[in-house]
């Protein structure tokens, strides 16, 4: 899977993709996130990206041409369109269903905005979808772009170690996940639960579920209302 972020800041971007779990995936080969410079398609001697907003009130908007220029140059080095995410606090919030089916695409790119945001003319014209990471403002789409870029990534089969790594994980079957403990045993004077010492699998699993289960309901009882739950789990 290949992901290309447009963005004021690739440095910035490529330095987070480039480490730890996703950065030796990079290394692989199995996924490939490259970072495109925005201001490189600007056409005045000054490289502006972004001028004043239209009508009262403050600010400075990116302007609708050089992230054009930027993504049809994209468009041609691939020989084809990715999907086109604009990160917005006005896009609908970020779901880990939604992740793992963009997990599928092939291409996507990932635009980040900034100051007051994009030329609306430039989302009607090029954007496929916009995406927000919650409901609240930040001053620039890069650590929304690499909250979304590092979800998609570590569902690509192949980045991490097992599928089983994220298949048990917190919000993945609609759940919280169970409560986790490693060595020592004892620490503080807190045991770890005694079942998870039993080396009875079958009923580890089973307390995994129940706790599972639990902890949704205290932490999270909205999920509960999902339909996916079983009618044994309700
Ligand atoms: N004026 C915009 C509005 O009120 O909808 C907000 C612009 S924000 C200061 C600048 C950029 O940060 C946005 O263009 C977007 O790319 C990014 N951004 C800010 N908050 C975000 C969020 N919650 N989710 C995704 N992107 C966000």
């Amino acid at each position: 899977m290949r992901i290309d972020i447009l963005t004021l800041f690739p440095d910035m971007c490529n330095t987070v993709m480039s480490e730890s779990i996703i950065g030796r995936a990079q290394k692989k080969g199995v996924i490939d996130v490259r970072c495109h410079q925005i201001r490189d398609y600007t056409y005045d001697k000054h490289n502006r990206v972004d001028d004043t907003v239209y009508g009262p009130g403050m600010g400075m908007l990116m302007m609708a041409e050089p992230i054009a220029l930027c993504f049809e140059d994209l468009c041609e080095k691939l020989n084809k369109r990715p999907y086109f995410i604009y990160m917005s606090p006005q896009g609908r919030t970020l779901t880990q269903k939604r992740v793992k089916e963009l997990s599928s695409y092939e291409n996507i790119a990932i635009l980040c905005g900034h100051y007051e945001g994009v030329d609306e003319r430039f989302i009607e014209e090029f954007v496929d979808e916009e995406i927000s990471i919650g409901d609240y403002v930040l001053t620039g789409g890069e650590l929304p772009a690499l909250v979304l870029a590092d979800s998609i990534s570590r569902m690509v089969p192949g980045v991490l170690s097992d599928n089983e790594c994220f298949e048990k994980e917190s919000h993945y079957n609609g759940l919280l996940e169970y409560p986790q403990y490693t060595k020592p045993a004892v620490w503080r004077g807190k045991n770890v639960p005694e079942i998870l010492l039993s080396g009875h699998h079958a009923n580890i699993e089973k307390w995994q579920k129940q706790q599972s289960l639990i902890r949704t309901k205290s932490k999270r009882p909205d999920l509960l209302n999902e339909p996916k739950l079983s009618k044994e789990d309700k």
